[in-house]
């Protein structure tokens, strides 16, 4: 038996950041423009080496039309920050429907994962159980229908678990949680290194998988030496623990990282090397948050 690696993606444009001033920012630097191409040298690597990976979409990034946009059920300020979002900014930085297809090539590699519909996080003001609840069913039904498959896993935004026991009695999921929901001090230790991914069975057949920021540049988004020392050591730390354990290990990044400088792609792209040279060999094995949610309830149940 070999180790496992998830690799999560919170795809999410400009969106993520919707309500702050952050994404006019990214937009003028060109990062959600460029991101297309880095889309497409990443994907063609991971189909190459058949590496599996999931990726956590905001669903509204699929709607062309403000007039299609589902928000009636968010509060009137949210509701206003997402007009205002989508009309003041670019179609690169909110719509990610040229994209579609990249992620159709290979069905059997990409997990569709929710990441709500309009990236909705509790500690907003105002924002009620059902809002957020609805803004990930909602989100759930526009990603099966576009992509014609189920979508059965879901990154909560900003980490944030708020509402998750409201949440699981209406969609039993796997969900990617911060490792610092088991482990308090665990923050002091994500510097130099990642945590194996905890995985728990809910009551209702929903998972809990605890994942790592992986990847991230230093504040203020530059990819210093001080970062670049700091994340070798990281990277190392994480090959030889997948090598040499049977143990599952979950990284996620945001995409547009890639793009604030070559060398964040390049790291990034040697490490998908390794991993696909361990895979080759055997000594590990990439996964979906979903096919390790089925072998937990598989095993566990
Ligand atoms: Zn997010």
């Amino acid at each position: 038996m070999s180790s496992r690696l998830c690799i999560s993606f919170d795809f999410e444009l400009g969106w993520g950041v919707l309500d702050t001033p952050e994404w006019k920012t990214r937009e003028q630097l060109g990062w959600y423009k460029n991101l297309r191409t880095a889309l497409n040298h990443l994907t063609d690597f991971l189909y190459a080496n058949e590496i599996q990976t999931t990726w956590a979409m905001v669903s509204s990034m699929f709607v062309e039309s403000i007039t299609d946009l589902k928000i009636s059920h968010l509060n009137h300020q949210y509701q206003e920050a997402v007009e205002t979002f989508f009309t003041s900014c670019e179609y690169e930085t909110r719509c990610a429907l040229d994209c579609v297809e990249l992620f159709n090539q290979r069905p059997d590699l990409i997990e569709v994962c929710s990441h709500t519909s309009t990236h909705l996080y509790p500690t907003l003001q105002s924002v009620s159980a059902t809002e957020y609840v609805s803004d990930i069913s909602n989100s759930i039904l526009d990603l099966t229908t576009l992509f014609k498959r189920p979508v059965k896993s879901l990154v909560l935004p900003r980490d944030d678990s708020t509402f998750l026991k409201d949440l699981i009695k209406v969609e039993q999921l796997n969900v990617r949680v911060n490792p610092s929901i088991y482990n308090a001090n665990q923050h002091f230790s994500r510097r130099s290194s990642t945590p194996a991914s905890r995985i728990v069975l809910g009551q209702l057949g929903e998972t809990y998988q605890s994942g790592s920021l992986f990847f991230n540049p230093s504040p203020g988004g530059r990819f210093n030496l001080l970062r670049k020392a700091s994340f070798s050591l990281q990277l190392k730390s994480l090959i030889k623990k997948l090598q040499t354990t049977q143990k599952t290990y979950h990284v996620w990044l945001h995409p547009f990282n890639l793009v604030q400088s070559p060398i964040h792609m390049k790291m990034f792209m040697n490490f998908l090397g390794m991993v696909a040279e361990m895979e080759l060999r055997g000594s590990t094995k990439t996964s979906t948050m979903r096919e390790i949610g089925d072998i937990a309830r598989r095993h566990m149940q």
